[in-house]
């Protein structure tokens, strides 16, 4: 079998490794446009986090290291055009030349690009997007020279960013058109508290604003004009939402109407030769009517394993995304998964919800932690559909729990009896989930 996969980032790196995982005797070609591959777009952050000491070693595999495992790895070769027909791809190399390769089966991994808007923007070097290799490091040089900073975005881009620019001597301002920042994973309740942080750190803060457009003033120095307010800004980093990239295909295969490539639960797209992965198609929500486009790396890698399998003829299905994150901000975990409250109305469901504070240790240990968790239940079913955890202390695991109870439909009186460990050093009898639940289930049936 010959497989040609077009995009070596998250998507394309993981269908070709298990290509080769599955059977070694698969030729497998893999081709990227930039000239290396595995770059973690959040690499900036843990570089200015000093988790790393350069932003080039935040990948986790070399084009070498592919080409030990029998990958044929095409790097600066730009695909240019599909030939569904005839079965080939046109690419074209580093000296421009074009090439022709031919493939069994093509996967599709081209993932998704940045920022498009409609705004004129003061130069083009004073506002940037970055998710590459090269886009961040050009991004991190601006950045340690700029003086007033706007971040357009406050989802966890946007956040984060803030987290790792404060106390860095440098006006920081944070423009969200939503109101409230993370608001496609949180409730109110976790929200206000994030707001609070990034105020008291700082930076400023604008929500229900959305950029109207920039003007220049001097050749450092320009507005950035908000709905609200005029900021005078010397650079703008834009952390809006990604769109997938569908280029090549648009003209022969079928597409959702968000932009993104129709595939069945197989990955496989209109032609049934061609499969598609990761940032560039929709993906089935639980508890939710539609398919949406959500740009996260386990999607992608879920995705990229499917469709790899399927590829060898190996019938397996895509499962479905709770959209579960996870992030460290403002010396706090936070984390989610499933829908919240806003988007359970929008899908048309009456819910419920607790949120509550509680300790994670016993009382008379000298270590004292507490989480803040949110639950959303469908009324009546009382089946769990969503969960919001806070914490400083590290509870990222838990998110991963409630994500596999809403996969498996885990009603609150479940969650209440099931089975989770106690260890008087570590935590309370009843875990942090099945407490919250217990609390909830009291407090609707007391009399
Ligand atoms: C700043 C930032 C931080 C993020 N942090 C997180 C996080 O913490 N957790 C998380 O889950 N997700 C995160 N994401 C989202 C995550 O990066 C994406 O979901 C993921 O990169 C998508 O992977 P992909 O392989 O589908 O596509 P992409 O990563 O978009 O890669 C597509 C690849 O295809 C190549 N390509 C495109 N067209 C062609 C062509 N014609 N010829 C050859 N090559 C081509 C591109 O060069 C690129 O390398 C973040 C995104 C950004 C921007």
């Amino acid at each position: 079998m010959k497989v040609v996969i077009i995009g070596a980032s998250h998507g394309g790196l993981h269908a070709a490794l298990t290509l080769k995982k599955l059977n070694p005797q698969t030729e497998v070609i893999l081709i990227e446009k930039r000239n290396e591959v595995s770059f973690v777009s959040s690499g900036i952050i843990l570089r200015m986090n000093q988790l790393v000491d350069e932003l080039d070693k935040v990948r986790y595999l070399t084009s070498e290291e592919l080409d030990k495992k029998g990958i044929d790895v095409l790097l600066n070769a730009t695909v240019t055009t599909i030939h569904p027909d005839k079965k080939t791809i046109i690419y074209e190399d580093i000296h421009k030349n074009t090439r022709e390769v031919s493939y069994e089966k093509l996967i599709l991994a081209t993932g998704s690009n940045q920022f498009s808007t409609n705004l004129t923007l003061p130069s083009k070097d004073k506002v940037t997007v970055f998710k590459s290799y090269p886009s961040s490091v050009e991004v991190l040089k601006k950045l340690e020279k700029a003086k007033s900073i706007s971040i357009v975005g406050g989802g966890y881009i946007g956040v984060e960013l803030c987290d790792a620019l404060k106390g860095k001597g440098k006006e920081i301002h944070l423009i969200e058109s939503a109101d409230s920042v993370l608001f496609r994973y949180l409730g109110k309740e976790l929200s206000e508290l994030i707001e609070q942080k990034i105020r008291d750190s700082g930076v400023k803060l604008h929500l229900n604003e959305s950029v109207i457009g920039f003007s220049n003033i001097d050749e450092e120095t320009f507005i950035t004009k908000t709905t609200n307010e005029e900021i005078r800004n010397d650079y703008v980093i834009v952390a809006v939402n990604a769109r997938p990239d569908t280029t090549l295909v648009k003209e022969f295969l079928d597409l959702n109407a968000n932009g993104t490539v129709r595939v069945n639960e197989h990955m496989q797209t209109s032609d049934p030769d061609i499969f598609a992965l990761g940032d560039v198609i929709s993906y089935p929500v639980r508890n939710s009517y539609r398919k949406s486009f959500i740009p996260l790396v386990n999607n992608v890698v879920r995705s990229a394993t499917v469709a790899a399998m399927n590829v060898l003829g190996h019938p397996m299905k895509y499962n479905m995304t709770q959209k579960t994150t996870a992030t460290k901000i403002f010396n706090s975990y936070v984390a989610s998964t499933g829908l919240t409250e806003v988007e359970a109305k929008f899908e048309g469901i009456e819910v419920e919800s607790t949120f509550l504070t509680l300790p994670c240790q016993l009382p008379f240990l000298e270590l004292q932690e507490e989480v803040h968790i949110k639950m959303v239940f469908e009324k009546g079913s009382h089946k769990l559909i969503g969960g919001q955890l806070m914490s400083e202390k590290d509870i990222t695991q838990s998110i991963n729990t409630l994500s596999l109870a809403i996969d498996k439909e885990t009603t609150l009186e479940e969650l209440v009896t099931m089975d989770f460990y106690f260890n008087p050093g570590i935590n309370q009898p009843m875990g942090i989930i099945s407490r919250a639940a217990y609390e909830f289930l009291i407090e609707k049936y007391k009399v």
